[in-house]
């Protein structure tokens, strides 16, 4: 392992992959001087970034993207063959979705790797920011079929709704490589970054990805559970969550109670570094408990809603607050409000829901057990029960008593511990959070 500080240097770099962690760091990288083209197979997405607009909420990022288009150090394209070529850096930014048991499906990145491998210039260094398991430099060079090409793997730890600010001002930049240059190289890009760079092989690399949303998963798999036992035995979580978190060992970070843990990450990732473990031989039982606790909690929530209609969840009309899996950003992919909702249709209620990035009529799969509204007043209007299920700040300022004359039942699930409970009770209405005495 080395840490390392240099001095910046201007390098010209393709992002292959224009979502949320590649076009943060197309834009990101063109905003620390480097010349950089962002590929994506989406024309669609290619020709609104050419328009200026943004395919995705993400603070800060139209600002920067707009800065390195202006100065002509960051263009898109669909054309990725023709771009490569001249290109020193090569960032794989493609997805990494859950395939079969569990297992990272490697296909997006095989594929980029198969497809632009011939048109690479020699010494291209391939880095991989996608998320990928133990092995995947190995297969991504075997796609390449390239002697003269280097693979690295450069994980990105960015979270969605700070992406911009986390791409910038990281805890650290990790880079795994078996080609020492092509480790030093790629650290170069972040160097005007006042971050620790940490070189390693590619195994680590890769290892620190999935171990460190692993863990992530685990504090909040751990305080959902801690939440469960206040809620038995009278006890309020957030005050437990300050005296714990006095314990420096401990801390406060990510020790918030919530509907249960989602997002295009977390639940793929576990997964997958419990699979990596079974197929080394290792069954990480502790992980397979954590997927298990956030599984239960999504059902501890319907429970509360189920018991909030005061009768069968079957004809019930439930109003959700919030469908993206946090605030600040729009990424409905593996959403909490979205399992609760499932669960909830399943069941047969009807579920009505709002969220300020998710306008109504929407066409989108994953919103098909969802009705959703232009306001959140709209969605509580005749509803039984309000479960919030996304910190959206602005809930907080809805009015309460509009809210309980609009509402046909009396029962607030806080599922983010969002609101005052004693305003909501101020309303007349019925409040149950997570944990909270
Ligand atoms: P995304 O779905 O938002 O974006 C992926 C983009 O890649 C899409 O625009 C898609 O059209 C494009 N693409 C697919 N195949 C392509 C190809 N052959 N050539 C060019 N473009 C292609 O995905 P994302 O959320 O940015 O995640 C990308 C990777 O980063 C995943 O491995 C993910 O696990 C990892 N990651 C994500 C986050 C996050 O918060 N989203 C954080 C850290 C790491």
């Amino acid at each position: 392992m080395t840490t390392c500080h240099n001095d910046p240097v201007s390098a010209r770099v393709a992002v292959v992959g224009t979502g949320y962690v590649g076009l943060t760091t197309a834009a990101a990288l063109a905003h620390l001087g480097h010349d950089v083209v962002g590929i994506d197979i989406d024309a669609a997405k290619v020709e609104r970034l050419r328009r200026g607009e943004l395919p995705i909420l993400e603070a800060g990022l139209d600002e920067l993207v707009a800065e390195g288009v202006a100065a002509g150090r960051l263009r898109f394209t669909t054309d990725g063959i023709g771009t490569v070529g001249d290109r020193r850096f090569v960032f794989l930014c493609v997805p990494t979705p859950q395939g079969a048991d569990g297992a990272a499906d490697l296909s997006y990145i095989q594929e980029a790797a198969r497809t632009l491998g011939p048109h690479l210039a020699s010494d291209t260094v391939v880095v991989n920011k996608s998320t990928v398991p133990v092995g995947s430099a190995r297969v991504v060079a075997a796609e390449l079929r390239r002697d003269d090409v280097s693979v690295v793997s450069n994980p990105e730890f960015l979270r969605e709704g700070s992406a911009v600010h986390d791409f910038l001002k990281p805890d650290r930049v990790v880079i795994g490589s078996d080609d020492r240059a092509a480790a030093l190289d790629t650290a170069e890009l972040y160097s005007s970054l006042n971050a620790p760079i940490m070189i390693t092989d590619p195994a680590s690399a890769e290892t620190i990805k999935y171990a460190s949303n692993a863990f992530l998963a685990t504090k909040l798999s751990f305080i959902n559970a801690v939440a469960a036992v206040c809620e038995a035995v009278g006890a309020d979580v957030a005050d437990v969550v300050t005296g714990m978190g006095y314990d420096t060992r401990i801390g406060r970070e990510f020790l918030r109670p919530g509907p249960g843990w989602g997002g295009s990450c977390f639940p793929k990732d576990t997964l997958a570094m419990v699979r990596i473990a079974a197929d080394a031989g290792y069954d990480f039982g502790l992980l397979k408990g954590v997927v298990e606790v956030n599984d239960q909690q999504f059902d501890r929530v319907v429970d509360k809603i189920r018991r909030g209609v005061a009768g069968p969840l079957e004809g019930a009309t439930v109003a959700l607050w919030g469908l993206t899996f946090k605030a600040r950003t729009d990424d409905l992919r593996d959403s909490p409000a979205l399992e609760v909702a499932e669960r909830l249709s399943k069941a047969g209620a009807k579920v009505v829901a709002y969220d300020p990035t998710v306008e109504p009529g929407r066409s989108d799969p994953s919103l098909e057990s969802v009705q959703v509204t232009a306001t959140a007043l709209e969605a509580v209007t005749g509803a039984d029960v309000l479960a919030v299920m996304t910190e959206w700040d602005q809930f907080r300022w809805v009015d309460l008593g509009e809210v309980a004359e609009a509402m046909s039942g009396a029962t607030v699930i806080d599922g983010r511990n969002l609101l005052n409970p004693t305003d909501v009770r101020a309303a007349g209405l019925r409040y149950d959070g997570i944990g909270r005495s």
